[in-house]
Parts: C-alpha cells; sequence; structure tokens
C-alpha cells in the first residue's frame, strides 16, 4: 500500500490566491464576512471544487458545509478536516482559510493517487467562526457542539440589524440536517498559530495539546475624590493607587504561572482630571491557563491581591466574574497521528497550547479533536498583512494528510 503521498504545494497556493479574491482588499487582505456575497462566491466555488473530486456535499442547517469523500467502509463515521472560509473585516489570507484549503489540497492528493482510505475523509467549512459580521465567534460550530441553539444563531443580527437566518437563506446555504445530527470519527483543524513562538523557534509546526482556559473579571475599586494640592498624604484614598498595585500583582500572578498570562487591559479612572486624588476606578482582569486547576489558583491568588492590597489603603472594591471558557484537551491518539505525521514529513515540531479560540474547541466536546499549528510572520494575524509563507502553508497541509492517513491506518488494526 501506497503511504508516501505528497501534497502539491504549488496547486495549494493557487487555490489560496485563487480565492483571495472573494473579498479581496487593496491592502492584499480579505473582507469576506459571514453570509456576505463574497461568502456565498467561496462556499459556491469550494463546493465546485469538492464535487470535481467525486465528494458529496452537504449543508446543515446553520450553513455547516461537509464534503465527503467514500472510503472503503462508509459504515465507519469520516475522519474530518476542518477550518472557516470567513474572515475578520480586515483579515488576511489565511486565518482559517489555509485550514480549508490545506484540507481540500489534501482530498485533492488523495483523488489524484487513487488512494483508498478505510474510512470516509471529510472536510468541513465551519460558518462563522470569526463572529465580526454575528456575534458571538465560533457560532456554528457552537451549534454543531450543542453550545448554542439553532435559534439562537438564527437571531444574531449584525449592525445593519440584518439577521443570520436572512442571510443564510439569502445566499442559499440554510440546510436541512439537523446541526450535530452529521457524525465524524475524529477532526483534524490545520490553522495559522496566529502567536509568534513558532517562528521564534524556528519550528514549522506546532502539535497543538489544547486551548487554554480564560477567565474574565471586572473590578472597581472606590476610594474619595479630593482635592490633590489640601489633602495630605496620610489622608488619601486614592483609588488609582490601589489599582496599580493590583494591576502589578496581576502581571505577577501572570509571571508566576508561566505558560499562563494574566492582563489588565481596559481601565477608567474617575473623575480623571490631574488635580482630583482619584476617587473610582473601573479596571477589567483576563486570566488565562492550559490547565484548569493552576487557573483556579491564579484566581484565588487574584482575588487575595485584592484583599491584601486595598482595605489597608482605605479602599473599597467590588469584584465580579463576568466569563469563564473551560481549558480544552485534545485527543492524545489523535495528537499521535499529528506528531507521526510531522516527523514522517521531517518538520521540526513543538508541542503548545492555542491562545485563541478555534472551531476544534467546541467541536473537542462532541468529537476527538485535534489542531496543528503553522508560524506566521511576526505572529500577526487579524491583520490584512497577515503572511504564511509558501513552505508554511505547504508544511502544513501536507502534515495534515499524513495525520489523517495514519489515523486511517490504525483503523485497520
Ligand atoms: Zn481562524
Amino acid at each position: 500500500m501506497l503511504t508516501n503521498l505528497n501534497i502539491n504545494p504549488q496547486r495549494l497556493w493557487d487555490s489560496l490566491m485563487e480565492t483571495a479574491k472573494f473579498g479581496g482588499t487593496a491592502k492584499g487582505g480579505i473582507k469576506r464576512l459571514t453570509l456576505s456575497d463574497e461568502d456565498k462566491k467561496v462556499r459556491d466555488w469550494f463546493k465546485a471544487q469538492c464535487e470535481a473530486l467525486g465528494c458529496t456535499v452537504s449543508v446543515d442547517e446553520v450553513g455547516n458545509m461537509f464534503a465527503v469523500r467514500p472510503g472503503r467502509n462508509n459504515d465507519l463515521p469520516p475522519i474530518a478536516m476542518g477550518s472557516h472560509l470567513d474572515t475578520q473585516p480586515t483579515g488576511g489570507k489565511f486565518d482559517g482559510v489555509l485550514g480549508v484549503l490545506g484540507a481540500l489540497e489534501a482530498m485533492r492528493t488523495l483523488h489524484e493517487q487513487g488512494y483508498e482510505t478505510n474510512a470516509p475523509v471529510e472536510i468541513i467549512n465551519w460558518t462563522n467562526e470569526e463572529g465580526s459580521r454575528f456575534a458571538p465567534a465560533m457560532l456554528a460550530s457552537g451549534v454543531f457542539a450543542g453550545v448554542f441553539t439553532p435559534d439562537y444563531a438564527y437571531e444574531r443580527l449584525d449592525r445593519d440589524g440584518i439577521s443570520f437566518k436572512d442571510e443564510l437563506e439569502r445566499i442559499g446555504y440554510r440546510g436541512t440536517e439537523k446541526a450535530g445530527a452529521h457524525k465524524f470519527q475524529a477532526m483534524f483543524e490545520l490553522h495559522i498559530e496566529q502567536g509568534p513562538i513558532l517562528e521564534d523557534e524556528k519550528t514549522m509546526i506546532g502539535v497543538v495539546t489544547g486551548v487554554q482556559g480564560m477567565r474574565w473579571y471586572e473590578v472597581t475599586v472606590t476610594g474619595q475624590d479630593a482635592h490633590t494640592g489640601a489633602t495630605p498624604m496620610y489622608l488619601r484614598k486614592n483609588a488609582l493607587l490601589g489599582a496599580a498595585r493590583i494591576i502589578e500583582a496581576i502581571d505577577a500572578i501572570g509571571q508566576k504561572h508561566q505558560p499562563g498570562v494574566a492582563t489588565v487591559g481596559l481601565i477608567e479612572n474617575k473623575p480623571n482630571s490631574r488635580n482630583v486624588v482619584p476617587g473610582e476606578v473601573f479596571f477589567t482582569v483576563d486570566l488565562r491557563h492550559p490547565d484548569e486547576e493552576v487557573l483556579e489558583v491564579m484566581e484565588r491568588e487574584f482575588r487575595a491581591a485584592l484583599e491584601a492590597a486595598l482595605p489597608p489603603m482605605k479602599l473599597a472594591y467590588e469584584e465580579k466574574r463576568i466569563w469563564i471558557s473551560p481549558a480544552v484537551k485534545f485527543a492524545p491518539e489523535l495528537i499521535e497521528c499529528v506528531e507521526h505525521g510531522a516527523d514522517k514529513a521531517g518538520f521540526a515540531m513543538r508541542r503548545m497550547v492555542s491562545g485563541a479560540g478555534h472551531d476544534a474547541a467546541y467541536i473537542a466536546r462532541v468529537a476527538p479533536t485535534t489542531m496543528i499549528f503553522v508560524p506566521c510572520e511576526g505572529g500577526l494575524s487579524h491583520n490584512e498583512a497577515e503572511s504564511t509563507s509558501f513552505d508554511e502553508c505547504a508544511a502544513g497541509a501536507q502534515v495534515l494528510l499524513n495525520a489523517v492517513i495514519e489515523h486511517d491506518r490504525r483503523l485497520a488494526g
């Protein structure tokens, strides 16, 4: 059995450049908002390319597209490769798109070589990963995974008050299949890293073991507005100074629990006047870590820091956790297949955790899932200047194909 299947890097690159015209911007990026005319064009193109390979393309009730190539045993659920074709308003050419077109290149290679897999293999295009036109992000993979209801998705409105449902129907991608009804046994998502680690370490492949957990908080510190000239230092209740001490403490928590990260990114100082001791400060806290238990510790340390710093300064405070996204651990057997695939292709690799959310994070709740990262220049993404090289795109698609074949090979026992 032939197992050394080589993808065609030029064909992959040409497809990336060809589809970049659907919503192409003057600065070399893509503006392809979910369910826009450009989204319809790229979907139609994708469907036609898959059908030309003998795939059957189906669409579910929230517009997720599934292109299935039969295998030897079609009673087995397909092995999926999926990502997204929508972009940010000033998006790049690779975020999401590489995952779908890399999968298409893998599929074209199987087809061209006449390689018969044990299980069917499929490509998935998840609707509205970006969430920039219809918030929240990862909407349709979330519906697929049971995180949101289809009606919740349908009711999302863009800034012009147009609904997700109306746009889905308008472009002809409201399918009949129930979201989540379509079964697959594994999903591999190829994606650009959107961070600086792979480039910094000159490593081609990121073997993604999970997505870090995330917790958001809001804090209001209350002291007393007072005259900066007439109020002696020892009688002040300076809320901004209290907040400053907490900002230092938050940074220290991040430093201590690396690869965890801890950030205060938004602050409002009141009354924000040069000759008033600040009486009230509002700020946000963002804590992230791959391990829920460590995240728990970070949260405790943050709360302890509030208690230790503020009351002795005669400051009151209110703290509220407003959002939580649990850490995701990807499937060990799929991670092994990716490592096998990268090794076979001869690429340097490292294990890593995704700092950003992806469709794979929701899909991991309902099926074994993992991700493959390739570098992007300067770690830059959600930007028209986003850049992943010809060789990096090719490497990602090759490892994706190798991982799928390895997973399929293991099915045969
Ligand atoms: Zn993406």
